[in-house]
């Protein structure tokens, strides 16, 4: 703070700078907005304009922005993650007296509704978090809104372990993705603050570019948290809500109402009553599967190439789109629930003429739910008016086309909506009033339609001839002075005024009622009561017309934002139509089918093809496979094959052609029968991702470890290399014990690729694994991988040839296949399998055994015949042997060696 005395407006500044610390404060300073100080700094910075400096010693930094380019910068403010808060006049200034100032609204990246900083397709989510631990488990309250569009959601989470618990929360919140995230700032050193540590640590390592604010934990109070719900929602209990078994949900709800309301009062208005989101409700992606099926990011860039929304997305409005992201990230788990989206998509699939008649309409239905949001927050402008009239003219006529179509009965709902006669009153109260051709401001006038008001219609008739009326004062003042060339001027200092030039000014017959005001070097300038009374006339007749009009826009745009409940239900079911539309379309263009959904435990899929590479490969024909599992018979699928043959598509594949089924969409398959799944994961071995502090075989670990503990018999598990980040023995182990114990403790439907072919065996060990492969053709000179699966195993890796047409020099690629000989030779050997019988004991067992400490299952818990124990050390060595690095004669030498050893081992 500068020293000395501080000026009355330094001052005031510094009083409402203490009010708002953590935000950014714009002082209005007549036409701009100016920060001062480390917030001066902050805004040069950010936005790259110039830093200044004022005071008595130009001390104080100074920055600021003309205030008609808010709109501009803010985006940019919150963008770099700041809160701003926008300090304005709120009164005329009057000479020599302190203007009255104070903070109108708070703006933070999660609250904004300017559309400068909202992404069209994209909803803003603004989300709070509260935890507890009580009845012996750990519970945590999520609520969710996006005060753009108005809605509000919330879920509630229980868990006896803190891992589970924060995974379920992240699971949750990635689906969110939220601009920005309350928690309670806990200070006490004890369990649920050591967990919100946690929690904030997890959400800023897996959620991209979120801002994390704290709020004092009294914001969370039960009682003040569950008074705001009920005034907001204007209920008597909050039974009505559904959370009498969440009061964590109660209490994170509630502060968030609180937070919103602190910023800016007019951003609650609009908030819907909360969803209430029940896992059990949706087929659950935790954050892996989420991250690795490449739904909504990729994984290399993490924009939306190459994702499974980027294929989908054919939706025209952003209502739609904002609508589609949820559907993916929520796949249902209810046949009904899917049907009803299938016999849509069916319907309006019959009719490609039509369906494109369909989305052709959608386009001229603008953005009516956050339109409405506007309208309701006081900020709509005379445009959002009309194009929200155009928008719900469109809906009528949309209704009109729907009941001829082949789907007429599926739209019933939103007939009745559409038919209600408010809607037809907001058409009317619009077209009624509002100017066609009226401008984005108010500031100009020409808002309001002429006939609509009988007191605007005659200001404005005023204000229309003012220029005939000067024309016809002009001549008769001519005629009075007898000055031919007299004439009528305005300018802002004096108004209007008569000037008369110095050489007619002899002549001329001044009247008495000329009052001498202004000389110039050639003229002499005039003004008359006459003409001061005409000139009153005219300049109020102009303020008070555009004073008059702002009122009547603003009585017409509460009127309309009343309504928001009912417009924001047509916004919703013009988003499901743009969405099961763009299911439809897709449908048609790439030959989807309608899949069979039922109650079975079985997947069955013929002619499956995945949804994302057979498009972006456009100039290849994408090879499509067959796959049946159930949990009876064929409930593990193992498949081998050399890399790059195809493993990772076909079985993420699988996962997708499952996850559209549910979603209500149809199908990249000639024919596919889902058994409804209630939860998914996928699983990559050794990816380039790494966690941060962790291995990527750690990773690779822990979300196996996830799997494990909460698949059930009616989920999907696809297993990517799973095992691949460790060395060979321990990768093929895990990888072994985690099939077994999938076959026999979950019994989910599995699909495990791997370039292990030894896990092929499996297939005779365990009842319901089946082996596939994916087929190789051998030419002389090349090898081909037809991309085809087939039953049966495959016990070549092929890595050479893929060394060779990586572009490995060819002296290297020969003398690699010469190594792979020898060492073939040698490995024959040690062909017998060295796993032990799971009849003697299951990895299971070992699990369950009491002494886990023990070295390694193999050598101590098992009875296990020295042989094998030989022919192991055999394998380890020549596992060791480092092809690379060794000359022919060694090589020679080591594999007579070990020939020797083998030759012991067989006698
Ligand atoms: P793997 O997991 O066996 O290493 P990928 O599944 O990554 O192999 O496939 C390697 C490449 O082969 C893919 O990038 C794709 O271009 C192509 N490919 C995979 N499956 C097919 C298919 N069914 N039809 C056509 N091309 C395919």
């Amino acid at each position: 703070m500068t020293s000395g005395k501080l000026t009355p407006m330094m001052q005031q500044y510094y009083a409402l700078k203490r009010k708002y610390p953590d935000a950014l404060l714009l002082f209005q300073m007549g036409d701009f907005f100016e920060c001062f100080e480390k917030d001066a700094e902050i805004l040069s910075q950010v936005l790259g304009i110039a830093l200044t400096s004022r005071g008595k010693n130009n001390k104080t930094p100074l920055a600021g922005i003309p205030i008609h380019s808010l709109d501009q910068y803010l985006p940019k403010l919150l963008t770099a993650g700041y809160k701003v808060a926008i300090c304005e006049q709120l009164e005329d200034p009057v000479a020599g007296k302190l203007v009255k100032r104070g903070v109108t609204r708070i703006v933070t990246p999660g609250t904004a509704t300017e559309e400068s900083f909202l992404q069209k397709g994209e909803n803003n989510y603004l989300a709070t978090l509260f935890v507890n631990s009580r009845k012996k488990q750990l519970h945590a309250g999520l609520a969710v809104v996006d005060v753009s569009t108005g809605e509000f959601f919330t879920e509630h989470f229980s868990s006896t372990t803190e891992k589970e618990l924060l995974e379920q929360i992240i699971s949750e919140l990635n689906k969110f993705s939220p601009t920005e995230i309350l928690l309670p700032d806990y200070e006490a050193s004890n369990l649920i603050s050591r967990l919100c540590r946690k929690l904030e640590l997890k959400i800023k390592e897996e959620i991209a570019e979120v801002i994390i604010y704290r709020l004092p934990t009294s914001n969370f109070a039960k009682e003040s948290a569950e008074s705001q719900l009920l005034r907001k929602f204007e209920l008597h209990t909050i039974e009505g809500l559904g959370y009498q078994q969440e009061p964590e949900t109660i209490q994170a709800a509630g502060a968030l109402l609180g937070y919103i309301e602190s910023l800016n009062p007019h951003l609650i208005g609009n908030l819907r009553r909360p969803i209430k989101l029940t896992q059990k409700d949706f087929l659950i992606l935790d954050t892996a599967t989420q991250k690795n099926l490449e739904l909504m990011k990729n994984l290399y860039d993490g924009t939306t190439e190459g994702t499974l929304f980027s294929v989908l997305n054919k939706t025209v409005t952003p209502m739609g789109q904002r609508l589609l992201k949820k559907w993916i990230l929520r796949p249902l788990v209810k046949k009904e629930h899917i049907e009803e989206r299938l016999n849509i998509v069916e319907s309006l699939k019959k009719d490609f003429l039509f369906l494109n008649e369909v989305r052709e309409r959608l386009k001229h239905i603008a953005d009516i739910e956050r339109l409405i949001t506007k309208i309701n927050q006081g900020t709509g402008t005379p445009r959002d008016l009309i194009s929200l009239e155009q928008s719900l003219q469109a809906c009528k006529m949309f209704k009109e086309l729907l009941q001829q179509s082949p789907a007429a009965e599926s739209f019933h709902s939103f007939y009745q909506l559409i038919d209600k006669k408010e809607i037809n009153e907001i058409i009317t109260t619009i077209s009624n009033s509002i100017s066609p051709t009226a401008p984005n401001t108010l500031k100009d006038g020409n808002v309001i339609k002429d006939g609509f008001n009988k007191t605007l219609d005659e200001l404005r008739e005023l204000v229309a001839h003012s220029k005939e009326i000067i024309a016809k004062t002009e001549i008769e003042e001519r005629l009075r002075t007898g000055v031919k060339n007299l004439k009528i001027g305005y300018n802002k200092v004096f108004g209007y005024y008569i000037e008369i030039t110095k050489a007619a000014l002899k002549q001329a017959k001044i009247p008495d009622d000329y009052i001498r005001k202004q000389t110039l070097v050639n003229a002499e300038r005039f003004i008359s009561p006459k003409l001061k009374e005409l000139e009153e006339k005219i300049l109020t007749a102009n303020e008070k017309m555009i004073a008059l009009e702002t009122e009547l826009f603003h009585e017409i745009r509460t009127k309309i934002g009343s309504h928001i409940e009912l417009i924001q239900q047509v916004a919703s079911h013009i988003a499901q139509l743009d969405v099961l539309a763009s299911f439809a379309y897709l449908a048609e263009e790439y030959h989807y089918v309608r899949p069979i959904i039922d109650e079975s435990t079985t997947i069955e899929i013929k002619e499956g093809r995945h949804p994302v590479v057979e498009i972006l490969q456009a100039d290849k024909e994408f090879v499509p496979n067959d796959i049946y599992l159930d949990t009876e018979k064929e409930q593990i699928a193992i498949i081998t094959g050399p890399n790059m043959s195809g493993k990772s598509t076909f079985i993420r594949q699988v996962a997708l052609i499952t996850l559209l089924a549910q979603m209500g969409s149809f199908v990249p398959a000639t024919y596919a029968r889902i058994g409804i799944i209630d939860q998914l994961f996928t699983r990559l071995g050794a990816s380039d991702r790494l966690a941060a502090g962790q291995s990527t075989f750690m990773v690779e670990m822990v979300e196996t470890a996830r799997i494990l503990n909460s698949a059930t018999d009616r989920s999907l598990i696809i297993l990517d290399e799973v095992g691949r980040g460790t060395s060979t023995y321990d990768g093929l182990s895990l990888a072994w014990a985690i099939v077994e114990f999938i076959h026999d403790h979950i019994r989910a439907k599995t699909l495990f690729a791997t370039h292990y072919h030894q896990l092929a065996d499996l297939e005779d060990e365990l009842e319901r694994v089946v082996n596939y492969h994916i087929k190789v053709q051998e030419l002389e000179s090349e090898v081909i991988f037809t991309h085809k699966v087939a039953r049966g195993s495959i016990d070549r890796s092929f890595g050479i040839y893929v060394a060779k047409i990586a572009g490995i020099p060819m002296p290297v690629i020969m003398r690699a296949k010469e190594v792979q000989k020898s060492l073939e030779e040698s490995s024959r050997l040690a062909d017998q399998s060295i796993i032990p019988k799971r009849k003697q004991l299951t990895l299971f067992d070992v699990l369950q055994n009491k002494n886990q400490n023990a070295p390694t299952a193999t050598e101590t818990t098992l009875k296990v015949d020295p042989a094998l124990l030989k022919e192991r050390e055999l394998i380890k060595k020549l596992q060791n042997i480092d092809v690379y690095n060794i000359t022919p004669i060694e090589a020679l030498n080591e594999l007579a060696k070990l020939q020797e050893e083998a030759k012991k081992l067989e006698k």
